[in-house]
């Protein structure tokens, strides 16, 4: 497995194997590694020739200083990982290596960074559209793994791609959960152990709220239920629960087609912000 930290080294090696005609499969991540992400580089493994998975925490895409500074950083285990996991190429870059200078270009993905992470998070969607478009100018990858954990920032790179015609597939991979049902996430390593044990509610919540909408369909009866199963657990603060379309993410009046509907949560238990989905 090859590691590179600098732009330069990583395109004269990348350059070999795209003039071999081989398929670059890319995995963007901010590191602290965990089944989640190696999920992402096994559909990699699946699809391309060789695998790059870059590990960079974007300063620009966290809007609180706090979850920035907080955010973990295990480089060495996850490089460890990683190649276990039979990935070909890893890029961590310094932010220096990333931003000479601070971009001046702004983005902004109309409707879609009007509702949820985009509402709860101002300037989130520009910085994940920023690094993605810098990264995908870099790698220049065939096919680009994306967790449907952040089904939003699915539907941001999707735009990004579509608008400024990058030459690359988007590739949507399922959420991996633990035994309990949460949703694997970096940020779960900073929960006590107390937290952890709470963490599953966003997914018993998202449950619920999934069989009640199998039911009958209404999407209040779903919503207030949501805000009652959080109401006597005061050690969440619900930032939103939303039933939106899973390709646009607008809100939904109704049940969708088939494999349409989204539920969306976040929520802060102690420091740790959590977010989670199921698309039915
Ligand atoms: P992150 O390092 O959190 O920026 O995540 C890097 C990529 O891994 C993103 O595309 C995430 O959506 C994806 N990812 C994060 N957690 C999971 C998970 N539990 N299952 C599948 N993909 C995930």
């Amino acid at each position: 497995m090859y590691v590179f930290e600098t732009i330069i080294a990583l395109k004269q090696h990348l350059d070999q194997h795209r003039k071999g005609d081989q398929r670059i499969g890319f995995v963007p991540t901010m590191g602290a590694l965990h089944e989640g992400h190696l999920s992402l580089l096994q559909a990699a493994q699946e699809q391309s020739d060789i695998r790059v998975c870059s590990i960079f925490v974007n300063p620009t895409q966290f809007n609180n200083p706090d979850d920035l500074a907080r955010y973990p950083r295990t480089l060495d285990a996850d490089l460890k990982l990683l190649e276990e996991a039979g990935c070909d190429v890893v890029f961590a870059p310094s932010v220096q290596e990333m931003y000479i200078s601070q971009p001046l270009l702004t983005l902004s993905f109309g409707d879609l960074e009007t509702v949820m992470e985009g509402a709860f998070r101002p300037g989130h969607f520009n910085g994940v559209g920023i690094v993605v478009g810098k990264l995908f100018n870099i790698v220049q990858p065939h096919y680009a793994y994306f967790g449907q954990k952040d089904l939003q920032q699915v539907a941001v790179v999707k735009r990004l791609v579509r608008d400024l015609s990058f030459p690359v597939d988007i590739v949507r991979c399922p959420i991996l959960r633990e035994p309990d049902g949460l949703a694997m996430s970096s940020r779960n390593r900073n929960l006590t152990p107390d937290e952890r044990q709470q963490a599953t509610e966003l997914y018993n919540a998202l449950t619920l709220a999934q069989s009640l909408l199998q039911e009958d369909g209404d999407l209040a009866r779903a919503k207030d239920a949501v805000a009652n199963h959080f109401a006597q657990k005061p050690q969440f603060q619900l930032e939103y629960f939303e039933i939106a379309n899973a390709d646009t993410l607008q809100p939904a009046e109704q049940l969708q087609a088939p494999g349409m509907t989204a539920l969306c949560i976040a929520a802060q238990l102690g420091k740790v912000r959590l977010i989670d989905n199921l698309v039915f």
